[in-house]
């Protein structure tokens, strides 16, 4: 995929009117309230810049899963009222996506104002990617721009249909996605190494094929890496495995070997009898019958932690461990240290390892932590994402 597309601060905005696709798909509370407004925050430098440059901003969102009908639940009435403390500025909200109050909103809208959209997924045709909708939206400006890197892998109406019917370019969100993930996977500095976790390998055949072709090494924690261990017909007790992946898992480390890249697998673990955050971490090197795996032991941390020491860039994607359980947390967070620490680029992809980077204290220290968990995983997959295939290039 070509990473190189033009940006907001390529084209003129004095005057035009600025579809925005946004991502405020905010945690709410059982009565509505936003939990986190962590998304409406990092949304904030594009409009401001497109509300700077003279632009009148239609804004558009998701927000939850709708089913195609309104439904008060998901209404974006929370995120107005947020946006509008936050910008300083009165933001309106449309009573609906592209009907009657959409329109003469749209219409009314001027420089250096901004109307936000209901929620796009309260019409089955954003996720159909229907035409004669994606129209309806596009005619109520002049461009668009997508800074929603977290459904850019959706080839959903707000997401990329639009693009047919108007120039389109991307927000400072996705901008700096594609520019640092981009550049990792086309021009790394090298080593360029990839750190795997999580619960399955099923999540991430794609990835690791995918990486194989451009890595010095790939690094597997989590509970992925038995079913590793177990192809290589290592004891894994209990630990979680994937049986119908013990083949795949058999032919990437055969891959691995005749590229030349180094595929670590855990030399050591920190074990349970059973998943339990009380259960308290048995060490050891081959693991018993009855046990099962819940984090990288220490001689694991301390050669992860070296091959980090040697790399120019580290793609990181998936805990350690069971690191939401204090007691299977030191691995996640001793190779988060260690990234840390590292003079390495260092990026998070968007989920669970995001979640883990910013709860155990490190996310400020990393390069990049990606603002969406499929769309990065896509990426690194080699996939084209539709949502940025679509913009105009540079
Ligand atoms: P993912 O969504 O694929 O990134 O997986 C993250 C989840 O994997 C987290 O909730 C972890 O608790 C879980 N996990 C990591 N390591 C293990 C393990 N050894 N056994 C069971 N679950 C694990």
């Amino acid at each position: 995929m070509d990473y190189n597309k033009k940006t907001i601060e390529d084209i003129s905005l004095s005057g035009k009117k600025a579809l925005v696709r946004c991502d405020f798909n905010v945690p709410q509370d059982d009565s509505g309230r936003i939990t986190a407004d962590k998304r409406i925050v990092e949304s904030l430098p594009t409009l401001k810049y497109l509300l700077d440059q003279g632009a009148a901003v239609i804004a558009c969102s998701h927000l939850g899963r709708p089913k195609g009908e309104f439904n008060e639940k998901y209404s974006l009435a929370p995120v107005a009222t947020r946006l509008s403390e936050l910008l300083g500025i009165q933001v309106k909200l449309c009573r609906d996506v592209v009907g009657q109050d959409a329109q003469e909103k749209a219409a009314a809208v001027k420089p250096g104002e901004l109307v936000l959209l209901e929620n796009v997924r309260f019409h089955s045709e954003e996720t159909k990617n229907d035409p004669e909708f994606a129209k309806k939206l596009a005619s109520l400006a002049d461009v668009f721009v997508n800074d929603a890197f977290g459904t850019s892998h959706r080839a959903h109406a707000s997401t990329a249909g639009v693009a047919d019917y108007l120039p389109a370019v991307c927000g400072y969100l996705i901008q700096k996605e594609i520019k640092v993930m981009g550049q990792a996977l086309d021009n790394p500095k090298r080593d360029f190494i990839a750190i795997l976790g999580g619960a399955k390998v099923s999540d991430k055949i794609g990835v690791i094929n995918n990486l194989l072709e451009k890595t010095d090494a790939i690094i597997i924690g989590g509970a992925m890496a038995y079913t590793f261990i177990k192809a290589n017909s290592e004891p894994i007790g209990i630990s979680r495995c994937e049986e119908d992946k013990l083949d795949y898992a058999r032919e990437m480390m055969d891959k691995a070997r005749s590229k030349g890249v180094r595929f670590l697998l855990p030399v050591d673990h920190a074990c349970a009898e059973k998943f339990d955050a009380g259960a308290a971490p048995v060490v050891c090197k081959s693991i018993a019958d009855n046990m099962m795996g819940l984090d990288i032991g220490p001689e694991t941390i301390a050669l992860y932690s070296k091959e980090i020491e040697k790399a120019g860039t580290v793609v990181w994607n998936g805990p350690m461990g069971v690191f939401e359980f204090e007691s299977f947390a030191e691995g996640t967070r001793s190779i988060a240290r260690s990234l840390a620490e590292s003079g390495a680029v260092s990026i998070i992809g968007g989920g669970d390892s995001a979640a883990a980077a910013e709860q155990l204290g490190f996310a400020d220290k990393m390069t990049h932590i990606s603002t969406g968990g499929g769309a990065s995983l896509e990426l690194l997959e080699g996939l084209t994402l539709p949502g940025i295939a679509c913009l105009q290039g540079k």
